[in-house]
Parts: C-alpha cells; sequence; structure tokens
C-alpha cells in the first residue's frame, strides 16, 4: 500500500495537483482507493466542492472527508488550507459506511455500526469520523465496546480553526453533515494496523470528586459548582461562555478503567457548570492537568521505536486541537518524526476515539495524538533508520516551557512525598492515640468511645453484651516472678481477649491496669455467658510464662434497651467484684 498526501493550493488547477495521485492510480497495482481530506476551510461550499471534483476525477475512488482544526502534513503543521491524504491499496478491501440522524439515538447508531462491522468478512479494523455535535456518546462507545476484542477502532472529531463551535462538519462527495457519523472499515488478510495514543499530561494540584454530573456536562466538584474550581486556579470566570478557552490547555484528567483519561473544557455555563468535550461520570477523582514536554518527548521516543519494528507504509495522525494550542509554534515537535518512517498524514481534532488493547473499551479522548499505522503485507526485512524528537526545537521559545513545566513537576513531586510521608505519621498517631502501649489492644479512652457507639443503637433486637475480665491475684505476680513477667502475661491475655473478639466480631480493650473489656454486638446474653465462661477456661487452660497458672474472673452483661453507660459500667463491676468474692476464676451475670 501507498499514501500520498497532497496540499491543495487555490490557484493551481485541481487535476494538476492530482497527478502524484492519478498516476499511481493508473499503475494498475492497487484494488481500491481512499481519499480522506482534511478541511481547514470554513465554507461548506469550498469543502464539498473539493470532495465532488475528487470524485469527478476517481470515479472508484472512497472519498472521506472532515473540517480541521489543523491540517498535517508529512508530520507538519500545514497553512490552514486542504490536504488530500490517498491511500492506495493492493490488497486490502475499503468500505464506506454512513450513519444519520445520530443525536439522541446514539446508542441504537453504535449497535448498528457494530453489527455492520461485524458483518464484514475479514475486517481488520475501522475508523470513525464524527461532526462536531454534541452526541452523547456513552452509550454509543458502549455498544462500540462490545465488538470483538481484537478489532481496532479509531477515529476522530471534526473540528474548526476557530475556537470549539458544534457547526463542525464532515463530509463525503454527496455534500456535508452535521450528524451523521462516517466509518470506514478495511478488510482482508494482508493489512495489519497498529495503534497507540500518546499523552504525556500530568496532573497539577489536588484532587477534587465528581459528585454531580450530566452526559458531557459536569455540574459539581466536591459538593461545589464546578466552574469554582477554574475561578480558584486559573483565574478564568463564567462572566463568558467562551471564557473556557482560556484554559482548554488545562484539561481535567482521571483514571477510567485503568486508562488516563482527559476532557477539555469548552464552555462555561452561567449556572457554574463546565461543558466538556466528551462524557464524564458522578464519582469519579480528577486533577487539573498540563502537559510535561519531557514525559511527551519520551513517550513519542517509545512510539517512534515501536513503529518501526512495525515497518509502516502510511501513518495518520490525529492529534487534539489542543496540543496544537499546548506546543504552539513548535508543535511539529512530536509529529514530524513520524514522517521519517513512511508518509505521515492527518488532522487536528476536537476528540479522539481509541480503543484499549488491554480492555477492548472503546473511549472517547481529549488531548491526545493517535499514530494509527497501516501495512499490507508481512513487515519487510529492510530495517527503517532510527528517529527520535529533535529536542533542539524546545530551545528559543521551548525553554521556557520546558524550564516551567520542570519547576512545576518537581515541586508537585516534592509536595506528593511531603503529602505521603504526613499521611504515614497521621496514620501513625491515631494509632497511638487509640492504642494501649503495652498490649496493642485499644485503650481505655478507644474502649469508652466504642463501647458508648455500640450501646447507642441497642434494643431487644440488637443487643450488645459486654464482658469486664481480671486477672487473679495479679499482684502476686509480680511481687513473686518482677514486673517484666507481670507485663508478658498481660500481653498474653490480651492475646487470648483479642482472639476472643475476632472470632465473635467484637472488639477488646485494656480498661487499666490488670482489667480488660471484651464487648461483642449483637450478641444475647446466653451465648455472652457462654463466651465469658469459654475465655475464663482459655486463660485456666493456657501456659503462661514462668507463672504458668493464671486464672481470671469475669463480670457479663447483656444491654437491650437504650441505658446510660454509667449504669452500665456499675452493674458488671458489681458482678465482677462478686465473682472475687465467690473464690475468683468465675463468671458471674449481671442484669440491669
Ligand atoms: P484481685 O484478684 O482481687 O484482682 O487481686 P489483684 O492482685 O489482681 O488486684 P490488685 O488490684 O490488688 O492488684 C493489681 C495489680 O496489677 C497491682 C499492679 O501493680 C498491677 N499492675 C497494674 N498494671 C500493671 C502493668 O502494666 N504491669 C504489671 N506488671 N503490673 C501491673
Ligand atoms: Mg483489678
Ligand atoms: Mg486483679
Amino acid at each position: 500500500m501507498k499514501q500520498i498526501l497532497v496540499e491543495l493550493r487555490g490557484d493551481w488547477a485541481f487535476a494538476v495537483q492530482m497527478e502524484p495521485i492519478a498516476r499511481e492510480w493508473a499503475s494498475g497495482a492497487y484494488r481500491c482507493l481512499l481519499i480522506h481530506v482534511y478541511s481547514g476551510l470554513s465554507g461548506e461550499e469550498n469543502t464539498s466542492r473539493v470532495a465532488q471534483s475528487l470524485k469527478g476525477l476517481f470515479p472508484e475512488a472512497l472519498v472521506v472527508g472532515s473540517m480541521s482544526a489543523g491540517e498535517i502534513c508529512n508530520g507538519k503543521l500545514m497553512e490552514p488550507g486542504v490536504l488530500i491524504a490517498a491511500m492506495l491499496f493492493q490488497q486490502t478491501e475499503v468500505r464506506v459506511l454512513r450513519y444519520d440522524r445520530v443525536k439522541g439515538r446514539e446508542e441504537e447508531t453504535g449497535r448498528r455500526i457494530r453489527l455492520d462491522l461485524e458483518a464484514i468478512p475479514g475486517i481488520r479494523g475501522a475508523e470513525l469520523l464524527f461532526p462536531g455535535t454534541e452526541l452523547n456518546t456513552q452509550g454509543f462507545f458502549r455498544e462500540l465496546s462490545l465488538c470483538r476484542r481484537e478489532l481496532p477502532l479509531w477515529g476522530g472529531y471534526s473540528g474548526g480553526h476557530r475556537f470549539y463551535s458544534p457547526d463542525h462538519f464532515i463530509f463525503d462527495p454527496s455534500g456535508v453533515m452535521y450528524d451523521s457519523v462516517l466509518v470506514t472499515a478495511f478488510a482482508g488478510e494482508a493489512l495489519h494496523i497498529d495503534i497507540d495514543k500518546i499523552i504525556g499530561w500530568e496532573p497539577l494540584g489536588l484532587p477534587f470528586h465528581v459528585t454531580k454530573a450530566e452526559g458531557n456536562r459536569l455540574i459539581e466538584l466536591d459538593g461545589r459548582p464546578a466552574s469554582e474550581l477554574y475561578e480558584k486556579f486559573l483565574r478564568i470566570d463564567r462572566s463568558r461562555r467562551d471564557n473556557a478557552q482560556e484554559g482548554y490547555t488545562f484539561p481535567f484528567l482521571a483514571k477510567h478503567k485503568g486508562e488516563e483519561w482527559l476532557r477539555s473544557t469548552i464552555h462555561i455555563e452561567e449556572d457554574g457548570s463546565l461543558d466538556l468535550h466528551g462524557f464524564v461520570m458522578e464519582g469519579m477523582e480528577i486533577q487539573l492537568s498540563y502537559g510535561n514536554p519531557a514525559t511527551i518527548i519520551h513517550k513519542v521516543n517509545q512510539r517512534l521505536e515501536a513503529l518501526r519494528a512495525f515497518r509502516p507504509q502510511a501513518i495518520l495522525l490525529y492529534s487534539c486541537v489542543v496540543r496544537k494550542a499546548f506546543w504552539d509554534t513548535i508543535v511539529n515537535l512530536e509529529m514530524e518524526p513520524f514522517a521519517a518512517l513512511c508518509s505521515a498524514g492527518g488532522f487536528h481534532t476536537w476528540g479522539e476515539v481509541c480503543r484499549s488493547q488491554e480492555t477492548g473499551e472503546v473511549l472517547e479522548h481529549n488531548v491526545t495524538l493517535l499514530t494509527i499505522a497501516l501495512r499490507e503485507g508481512d513487515a519487510p526485512r529492510e530495517e527503517l533508520p532510527p528517529v527520535q524528537v529533535d529536542e533542539t526545537l524546545l530551545e528559543g521559545q521551548g525553554t521556557m516551557l520546558r524550564r516551567l513545566s520542570s519547576l512545576i513537576y518537581t515541586t508537585m513531586g516534592e509536595l506528593q512525598k511531603a503529602h505521603t510521608r504526613l499521611q504515614l505519621l497521621n496514620e501513625k498517631l491515631t494509632i497511638m492515640a487509640e492504642c494501649d502501649r503495652l498490649t496493642g489492644l485499644n485503650n481505655r479512652g478507644k474502649t469508652e468511645e466504642l463501647i458508648e457507639e455500640a450501646l447507642k443503637s441497642c434494643d431487644e433486637e440488637h443487643p450488645t453484651s459486654l464482658i469486664m475480665v481480671d486477672a487473679d491475684h495479679f499482684k502476686r505476680v509480680n511481687d513473686i516472678f518482677g514486673h517484666q513477667t507481670g507485663d508478658e502475661v498481660l500481653q498474653q491475655i490480651a492475646e487470648l481477649l483479642q482472639d476472643a473478639a475476632d472470632e465473635r466480631g467484637g472488639f477488646a480493650g485494656r480498661w487499666g491496669g490488670e482489667e480488660f473489656f471484651l464487648v461483642l454486638p449483637g450478641t444475647p446474653e446466653q451465648e455472652a455467658a457462654a463466651a465469658a465462661e469459654a475465655l475464663r477456661r482459655r486463660v485456666e487452660d493456657h501456659v503462661f510464662p514462668e507463672v504458668e497458672h493464671m486464672t481470671v474472673s469475669l463480670g457479663v452483661i447483656c444491654v437491650q434497651s437504650r441505658v446510660d453507660p454509667k449504669r452500665v459500667y456499675t452493674k458488671v463491676d458489681n458482678a465482677l467484684y462478686m465473682a472475687k468474692t465467690e473464690g475468683r476464676n468465675r463468671c458471674v451475670l449481671a442484669r440491669l
């Protein structure tokens, strides 16, 4: 296969300019001719005329066109105009399918496309071109994601050179379309397609939760109108809808189904909501982001290496208009190296469509550079020359960008590290504030808190039982074996208590000295009495260091209504006292 790119010039005869394509097509070596037209002209008429002229010159050709926010010819951004990209296939069969009246029927259209594509024998991939219509694409892409897993799908949203407008159209020789989708399907064993998306935008500042969203509209972040984030961090107010364009190089970044996901804002509404290019979902955690030249260059270099191995015969570059705004005069930096591998052309889009190889998910993206590489037949043996991004382009105007982003991202990294350290310290502090140092059980304060919390929701159907435990003749342990051994005995009693708590879904705490509590929410009296008795026996049977045998006395109480915790403590303490006076090593049940 072969791709021929022609930058159309208004002052030259059309047929003359199409000569290179005509000559190649006339050679008879090709079976199929697909012509992409990317038009930076705004008028409907100009644009359709190009498509019609092409059809006149090449009646067998398939012509698909899109308005473009920048035409990319051999990896370079052209002066605004028209790019003709002819793909000549030797073995591949190409079909163009057109779906009209999509708005309001997105999901149904998605399903129809899926079924149509799956019915094409030997299908190897498909491209989708969308107009600027504000479609609700969630259902549409859900349907497409159901396509056979290995089927590559990609595409772009048309766009003008002016800031976002819903009047962007796609076209074919029959005319322009504002509410249709053009699908180009590629079929045949010989065709190999390799697609990847490059981003390189990195998070800035704090994360926010999407607490309210509808379709493409981001309404609230952390319960506040979404535009407040724009006002606070980017100093962009909501006095005009189009103010959004001041911030569109700072898209929202999130992780969605394991993939990086970006959204640019196209309008700020009066009510403080943001109109995004593509859907957004409640529950997502999002951050503002900005391009990091170092990361982008690294990713482009990786992709160049992968494509060098793939040996492409044609490359399509579908790059978000945000990237064009970000790089400004040096946008070719990330596109031009691809043209060193083979013919590489495409356009700046207002949204890119790409299917994840890992999950099979088809998603609408913003801010990506899609590289779609095609080849017919096996990869030839001859190596392609190694290509890398020309970083010298960053000198001059790019130096500032590189230094500023390095400053920002290094600072962000340091802040992130400090934040993580503080979080760990905080967790430690919480543990220290709630934990008993010697035994690791809940300390007195935490135990009281947990008991009071459990007692709050008590009724006949939800009883809570408390078991108070006191070591018998513990003073003697200290006197005979020393304080150190005493400590070890307390630790082991605590372990037995914790086991009992874990088995019954309760918790254990140290009340002070050699006194403990076992709290069993949802446990009725009889079960609690049995649990106390089991614990008593476990301590009795346990072999402690040096001391060997120890016993405990226990007071048990079951609470089935809302009562003052103080009363409960007194009652259970009395029961424990009874157990002591009656001879120790026993359980006594208290009643309220
Ligand atoms: P009774 O059977 O009546 O409960 O007798 P007892 O000796 O266990 O009770 P008493 O309250 O007279 O003594 C408790 C002892 O527990 C006194 C104190 O020195 C000891 N003790 C309290 N906390 C600790 C501790 O953290 N480590 C050690 N080793 N001993 C402790
Ligand atoms: Mg005691
Ligand atoms: Mg004691």
